[in-house]
């Protein structure tokens, strides 16, 4: 931080310094015209006199959200939904999600083997749905406590048979922290003892009330298992999205989330990443979370090999120094070196937090012994 003397500070405001000296006083400060004065009182002092000191930030190029730009509203264009699946166990959320994949992977692109990264997308009527296919409430958990928001809709799927389960209201309560759009998909209703009324009534407890009720909650009505209602489910999400307005810049610096990542025999660090603006290409240089590379290779939900993704596309890539956590932010770079720099800067950040922490822990046990 800089610091001025009376005298200096006196000079810059073209004041005298008694004056200065004198506004000291009022603030209870005994000072001299060679006192130093710190940044606070400085501030203090000007506002005074009126005038408003502009504080230099103090930048944090370890952070990562210090590089991502603000995007100019006419580069902005039109990106798929992130949709994430929500609901109790056993409800049909794995179901839902396969039923979706099948139907809608095209006849040209069902050959190639489908592999799991995590998320995958789909067309309907011409236009790209992406979907997480980790288990909502943890996307929901793990991202959101780093600060992380991948998904732009949440489904809520509950069974007909069923009704409203612990579980629901906890998918409802995510969803509503983090002020996603909630379309309720009623599933199982090819089971006898389907009762889609019920499910409606019991939801209007937590303001998710449909429209022939006066509300404005999306209903949709399906049987993952037997396909049925899918493509009114898709529909549905395309409506939401265009009302969401959903935009990003393919020609910003490419940033994202981490989806899921783990430890590959041959192929080392592997991370499934969400591409949320900008465009990834293969050879970029990257720092994700706590660890960095370059993009060696990136390969698609279709296990395809890709080389470039553009915003809320999923991707798998290869080439990282070490194994990122699920929802770390990424961040390209144009330059290698500074990548590195940045990276293990955050490494040796995280290793000093980890070492207060385990002082800290320590010393807790000390206590915990006597
Ligand atoms: P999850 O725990 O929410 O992922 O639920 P699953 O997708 O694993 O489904 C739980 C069970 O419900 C499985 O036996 C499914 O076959 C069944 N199931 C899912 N959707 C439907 C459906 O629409 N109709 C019927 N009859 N069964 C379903
Ligand atoms: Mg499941």
């Amino acid at each position: 931080a800089n610091t001025l003397t009376v005298g200096e500070l006196a000079e810059k405001l073209g004041k005298d310094a008694s004056e200065i000296i004198k506004k000291l006083m009022a603030l209870g400060v005994m000072a001299t015209k060679n006192q130093d004065l710190d940044d606070d009182t400085i501030e203090l002092i000007c506002s005074d006199f009126g005038i408003e000191v502009e504080k230099e930030e103090e930048v944090d190029e370890t952070d990562l959200n210090h590089y991502i730009e603000a995007d100019l509203e006419e580069q902005l264009i039109e990106r798929p939904p992130v949709v994430t699946i929500m609901g109790h166990v056993d409800h049909g959320k794995t179901t839902l999600l396969d039923s979706i994949r099948h139907t809608k992977v095209t006849a040209g692109e069902a050959g190639g083997i489908t592999q799991h990264i995590g998320a995958y997308q789909i067309k309907s009527n011409g236009k790209p749905i992406t979907f997480l296919d980790t288990p909502g409430h943890a996307a929901f958990t793990s991202m959101r406590s780093r600060g992380a928001q991948v998904t732009d809709i949440a489904i809520l799927v509950v069974a007909a048979d069923d009704g409203v389960m612990p579980q629901t209201v906890e998918a409802i309560n995510h969803a509503k922290a983090a002020d996603v759009p909630i379309i309720i998909a009623v599933n199982k209703m090819d089971k006898e003892g389907a009762n889609p009324d019920r499910v409606m009534q019991e939801l209007t407890e937590y303001e998710l009330i449909p429209e022939d009720w006066g509300g404005n909650t999306i209903f949709v009505q399906l049987s993952a298992l037997q396909g049925e209602g899918i493509d009114d489910l898709l529909e549905m999400i395309l409506l939401v999205a265009e009302v969401e307005e959903l935009k990003a810049n393919p020609e910003g610096r490419a940033v994202g989330t981490v989806i899921e990542a783990e430890l590959d025999k041959g192929r080392g660090s592997v991370a499934s990443l969400l591409v949320q603006n900008g465009t990834l290409r293969v050879g970029d240089p990257i720092v994700v979370g706590n660890t960095f590379g370059r993009v060696r290779a990136m390969v698609n939900d279709l296990g395809r090999r890709v080389k470039k993704v553009g915003p809320s596309t999923p991707v798998e890539i290869t080439g990282l120094n070490e194994v990122p956590q699920a929802g770390d932010r990424f961040v390209v770079f144009e330059d290698e070196k500074k990548a590195r720099q940045i990276g293990e800067a955050r490494q040796q950040k995280q290793i000093e937090v980890r070492r207060g922490d385990q002082s800290k822990v320590s010393l807790e046990d000390l206590f915990e012994q006597i």
